[in-house]
């Protein structure tokens, strides 16, 4: 027998109802691109939101389209984010930051009719426009008064905006449909799309909100300093709408300096991004003599990669709850959370980070489970390391296209490529991806574990361990540390450090210091990079 209750679909246009309903003043601050800083409302996105699905509609977009953008946190990003999945279509954020190839591909493969783009990337769209056949329409998202001179075959994003009276109403249809696309830096192969629906994303959102998830409310104002064309932005242009949060869009610039003065300005309580945009943000401090305590967030998240714990330990000591969240392109992200629990509530500031550098514990909806190289599955037992596995509603089943063939196993569980431990609470420790793994004599050596060692010396600014060849052993690591300025530590200073905390047999077998660590797109340490040109070394040296 079915339950009597109404089976209303989930659907992401609800998300900006109800937040111009029952929390429309509250605020959207928001940087273009050309500047000055534009202030508006959830009332004024909503607003502005159906002007654009209309002048969408108007260009022939149609449910099931793709529509793609290349652009920076801005107003009008947000409201692509409502006008396109509201009126059906796909929103198809493309990473900026990628090699031209890369984008050339994702725009072909995602076969979007629309783009829209922010002003600086007109070099790169006219560098693609003739490779992009399904294209027929590219829209700057400016007003009239920056469009470029003399090019009637580009469109502006305020001109067709302000010809729309807005009144429309969102359209109703299955929460099953598709959203939004995103492409994960492939690591093997072309990049794979990950299709959202409406269902995944208001599910996901729900979450982010529960005060064990992302804790967000309406008593928060967000700087937002991860892009909106990183896995959603983490799902908070949706979960802002869904509690009424305050919203704060940095636009390009995510240096140290823009960060700090626009949280300031702002009054921001919480901020996201990767770890590289907070070392980036204390290394500002401490060079321009800023006390940390003056940062004005409650709580910072830290995801994207392993957050160091000297990093974590920063922000606490300046009272900012830094904590971590795990997630992947293929978990919408959010997937774990690190909360701490009643018991370690009274830990004091070492136990509560041996707590806050593990990747979380699940969230209501994800399931998880480590298998061993046969599959097996192995015990939560916070020592057994395998890879992780996962299954949840906001859990990919397949890629866009059908590229890389079925990726669920019999039960349903999507194999993550990240190696990890649970223990017996259910807290995971990534210890690595799969593929970036050292193995050393058959053994397992973590690179995050040795990397966050070392950043625990004053003088190391970032570091990174891989894997090289090795005659005897096959591969052993090698640390690659950038030094903080005005500094000069030497390779046996960093290596007394790791001797404290790691296996003697993890040891790095030569520390090297280098001016900068290659990032890839999304501000990871590009590993893969790094293995191409150290991968003799040991060999060689
Ligand atoms: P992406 O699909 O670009 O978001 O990358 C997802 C990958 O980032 C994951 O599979 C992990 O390897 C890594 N990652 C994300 N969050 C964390 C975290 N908190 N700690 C360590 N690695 C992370």
């Amino acid at each position: 027998m079915f339950g009597l209750m109404q089976d209303r679909p989930l659907l992401i246009s609800s998300l900006l109802t109800h937040a111009e309903r029952y929390h429309p003043a509250s605020e959207i601050v928001s940087v273009p691109c050309e500047g000055p800083v534009v202030r508006t409302d959830w009332a004024g996105i909503a607003r502005r939101a159906r002007q654009m699905a209309q002048a969408l509609q108007r260009m022939g977009v149609k449910p099931g389209d793709r529509v793609a953008t290349l652009a920076w946190n801005t107003h009008r990003h947000l409201e692509l984010y409502y006008a396109v999945a509201g009126i059906g279509a796909v929103l198809h954020t493309v990473n900026p930051r990628l090699y031209p190839e890369q984008i050339d591909y994702i725009l072909n493969h995602g076969g979007a009719e629309v783009l829209l783009f922010d002003l600086p990337f007109l070099p790169l769209v006219d560098a693609q426009m003739d490779k992009l056949p399904t294209l027929r329409h590219a829209v700057v998202m400016t007003d009239a008064a920056h469009m470029p001179a003399g090019r009637d075959d580009l469109v502006c994003y305020e001109t067709v905006l302000a010809a729309e009276d807005g009144a429309l109403v969102w359209p109703s249809f299955d929460e099953r449909q598709a959203s939004g696309l995103c492409y994960t830096s492939g690591t093997t192969g072309n990049p794979k799309g990950v299709l959202y629906s409406h269902r995944s994303t208001v599910l996901h959102a729900f979450l982010c909100c529960a005060a064990d998830g992302l804790h967000l409310s309406r008593a928060d104002a967000t700087l937002l300093a991860v892009p909106l064309f990183h896995v959603n932005a983490w799902g908070i242009p949706y979960a802002s709408a869904m509690c009424g949060a305050k919203l704060v869009l940095p636009g390009l610039k995510l240096d140290g300096q823009s960060l700090y003065d626009l949280a300031r300005a702002e009054g921001c309580t919480l901020s996201l991004g990767v770890p590289t945009v907070w070392i980036g943000l204390f290394k500002y401090l401490d060079e321009a003599g800023i006390d940390p305590a003056t940062l004005p967030f409650e709580r910072v998240l830290i995801g994207g990669s392993a957050a160091p714990r000297a990093l974590l330990r920063r922000f606490h000591e300046a009272g900012v709850h830094a904590f971590q969240a795990w997630g992947m392109s293929e978990t919408s992200p959010v997937a774990t959370v690190a909360t701490l629990l009643p018991h370690q509530q009274a830990l004091g500031l070492d136990g509560k980070l041996d707590v806050l550098t593990r990747q979380g514990r699940a969230m209501f909806g994800v399931e998880l489970k480590i298998v061993g190289e046969d599959g097996q599955e192995l015990p939560q037992d916070g020592s057994a390391s395998g890879e992780l596995k996962v299954r949840g509603p906001w859990v990919t089943s397949g890629y866009y296209g059908g590229v890389g063939g079925q990726v669920l196993d019999a039960d349903g569980w999507f194999a993550t490529g990240d190696v990890a431990r649970i223990d017996t609470e259910g807290f995971v420790t990534l210890t690595d991806r799969a593929k970036d793994v050292i193995k050393s004599g058959g053994e397992w050596i973590s690179s995050i574990d040795l990397e966050n060692a070392a950043l625990g010396h004053p003088a190391v600014e970032a570091a990174a361990v891989i894997g090289v060849y090795h005659e005897k052993w096959q591969e052993r690591p090698l640390m690659l540390v950038v030094r903080k300025r005005d500094t000069a530590p030497e390779p046996a200073e960093i290596r007394a450090v790791l001797e404290d905390k790691v296996a003697h047999w993890w040891l790095p077998d030569a520390i090297v210091f280098v001016d900068s660590l290659p990032l890839t797109a999304t501000g990871k340490l590009d590993k893969k990079a790094m293995r191409a040109v150290w991968k003799d070394y040991l060999a060689t040296a």
